[in-house]
């Protein structure tokens, strides 16, 4: 339900645009296909993927011989589905440690909602029973911490922290060492969110993930990238800088909620072959949901 109401915004603008196609055609046509590419790229689905949908499309239209427009509405979703997957399944579980700690990395620019991903994802893992520890690794952007801390309190999970200004590396050794005394089972660690100098923050991921390493071999289990979906395409230009910086493992998308151009999950996925984890549908603790690709997309259209 609280998938459905997040995506409102999205399946207003695409099945509504969708609905008036289908009920403007009698016989799927070039011209059908052409508006259907344009409501696709206008949802930010992405270029490439919308010309590959549409390939798809069209083969299978020819192969089961399909004429009526509304037959091939529900083709749109098998396809978008297919192409979401691409043949690989549970691309939204998380590397997990069983009886030993995970640590998992947060990345992103400032405002794309990492903190409030964090503080989500703590309070998931918090409610599941796991013993939960944050670190505040960002400690350029004046008010980060205190911004991780007061999420910490709302949650009820501590925060690792040094002063502004220290060295982000530093406080992920803390954290590693506190984690392991206080028996932590997920240790969600924020970063800087600096891309005006990309060697800068490949530098800086870096030297974090070779302090966690050394201490955890095999972790971070998993670097999560954080985009903002309001942002549209230039959240694709955003995950293709991060994924040239370091090993992103999954995105989370926030803000799906504040836009009607959900398409944007499709467009990531299948661009950057990133899978999308979670998204994040309000402001609220509990606003954040795994992705299922095949809520998602017949969610578009219901
Ligand atoms: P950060 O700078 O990346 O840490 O971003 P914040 O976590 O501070 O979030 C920036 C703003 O976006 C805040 O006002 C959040 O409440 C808001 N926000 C974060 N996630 C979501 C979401 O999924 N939906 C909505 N509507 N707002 C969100």
């Amino acid at each position: 339900e609280k998938f459905k109401d997040g995506l409102v915004k999205t399946r207003d603008n695409f099945s509504n645009k969708i609905n008036d196609l289908v009920s403007r055609y009698r016989t799927v046509d070039e011209d059908f296909f052409e508006e259907l590419e344009e409501i696709l790229i206008q949802a930010d689905v992405g270029f490439e993927t919308v010309m590959e949908l549409v390939e798809e499309l069209k083969m299978e239209v020819k192969k089961r011989n399909l004429k009526d427009p509304g037959d091939v509405q529900s083709v749109i979703s098998e396809k978008l589905i297919e192409i979401y997957e691409s043949g690989e399944e549970n691309l939204n579980t998380l590397n997990i440690q069983e009886d030993a700690l995970t640590v998992i990395l947060f990345v992103g620019v400032n405002g794309v909602g990492k903190t409030t991903t964090i503080g989500k994802l703590a309070h998931k893992f918090k409610s599941e029973g796991k013993n939960v520890l944050l670190a505040a690794g960002d400690t350029f952007r004046a008010g980060a911490i205190e911004q991780l801390e007061v999420w910490g309190e709302r949650v009820g999970v501590d925060v690792i922290k040094q002063a502004e200004g220290s060295d982000p590396a530093a406080v992920m050794y803390d954290a590693v060492q506190a984690a392991r005394s206080r028996k932590v089972d997920i240790l969600l660690c924020d970063t800087a969110g600096r891309l005006q100098n990309k060697v800068n923050l490949m530098k800086e991921l870096e030297k974090i993930k070779r302090v966690i390493e050394r201490e955890i071999p095999g972790a971070p289990h998993e670097v999560l990238l954080v985009l903002d979906a309001t942002t549209g395409q230039n959240a694709l230009v955003q995950a293709k800088t991060f994924k040239e910086a370091t090993d992103v493992s999954g995105i989370v998308l926030s803000k799906l909620d504040g836009t009607a151009k959900g398409g944007i999950v499709l467009a990531i996925r299948n661009e950057m072959n990133i899978p999308v984890k979670f998204v994040g549908l309000g402001e609220k603790m509990d606003d954040l949901q795994v992705f299922d690709p095949e809520k998602y997309v017949y969610g578009l259209f219901s």
